[in-house]
């Protein structure tokens, strides 16, 4: 059970009618009973019709308003009796009663209590449901996290370093330098060659981000945020602020947005799953982290390798991008 109730705001009776029937059905409502400043007592409900209906407020002259209005207030009277009075003329002939301006004020502020709590009670009867889900949200990053590792295995050190610290959830860029030689003949008959380097992008990686902490950290806070609101809720006092019902309410009800967030990180390793992976060992110029790198590569492409397979596919790799690029040979950095 919540402790949480309407609070001091129970004093006053939040009533909405929605027709015209259900006002004519109080006992004390009066048909074109007429209302002042001096007579007015309290507001006990507001109105939202379909058809609009005459203000009752008594000009100084004596007669009605009749201006119709769909929305407005309920009013009592000191008389014990209700009448209409229209939103508009509540706002351009009362605002400057006092009487009047706070009880619309305490109205409007146990109205949006009630509609607040409502909400609360609603999201609280959905309790296990709802805990449930967060639950399963949560299993689902451990599982996205623990695929992206297992899918690295393999590489390393140095590359694997090189991938988490770009912590990039876009697109990263695999540099390397590739170098032409143009061989001349100079003025003295002496055969001369020209070095050119240019560094160069050969391709890019996608979802590194998935690599680091920070997308599940953040995630996890977001779910926490979900499971913790469930268990706030119950702490609540009965005189809980109407703001705190509402950021409480809001928390328990963020599932969706931990739901948004899942889908981009699902979508990106399905980015991640599908980098080329033939790009890594140009990542490092050491050469036992290139032939893991190669092996990796391979065995993504569904080969096993040994050695000689592995220089082969190396000095090949390079060859290819050299050619790609009008270049003689690639550098790594
Ligand atoms: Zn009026």
């Amino acid at each position: 059970m919540l402790r949480v109730s309407e609070g001091r705001s129970t004093i006053v009776a939040v009533r909405r009618f929605a027709t015209v029937s259900e006002v004519e059905a109080l006992e004390s409502f009066r048909r074109d009973n007429p209302l002042c400043k001096e007579k007015f007592s309290s507001v006990i409900g507001d109105y939202d019709f379909d058809e609009p209906v005459g203000c009752c407020v008594q000009n100084p002259s004596g007669n009605l308003c009749r201006e119709r209005h769909k929305r407005g207030w309920v009013a009592l009277l000191n008389d014990g009796t209700s009448t209409y009075l229209g939103g508009r003329c509540a706002k351009s002939k009362f605002d400057a009663d006092t009487v009047l301006r706070k009880s619309i004020a305490t109205y409007q502020n146990a109205a949006r209590r009630r509609t607040r709590l409502n909400r609360l009670y609603e999201l609280h009867a959905e309790r296990s449901q709802r805990v449930a889900a967060a639950r399963r949200s949560d299993e689902l990053l451990s599982a996205i996290r623990e695929r992206v590792e297992q899918s690295v295995v393999g590489l390393g050190p140095k590359i694997l370093g090189r991938l988490r610290h770009s912590a990039a959830m876009g697109t990263t860029p695999v540099y390397a330098d590739l170098i032409s030689v143009k061989k001349y003949i100079d003025e003295d008959g002496s055969p001369q060659q020209e070095r050119t380097v240019v560094l160069r992008v050969i391709g890019t990686l996608a979802g590194l981000g998935l690599l680091t902490e920070g997308p599940y950290l953040s995630t996890r806070a977001m779910i926490r945020k979900v499971v913790n609101a469930f268990a706030q809720v119950e702490l609540l006092g009965d005189r809980a602020k109407t703001s705190e019902i509402e950021a409480l309410a809001a928390q328990m009800d963020s599932q969706s947005q931990v739901d948004i967030r899942l889908n981009e990180l699902e979508d990106l390793e399905s980015q991640f799953e599908r980098n080329d992976w033939s790009l890594l060992w140009l990542l490092s110029s050491d050469h036992g982290e290139q032939k893991k790198a190669a092996r990796f590569a391979l065995a993504k492409s569904g080969e096993g390798a040994g050695l000689d397979r592995i220089k082969s596919w190396l000095s090949a790799e390079g060859r290819r991008h050299a050619i790609a690029h009008g270049a003689d040979r690639i550098a790594l950095k």
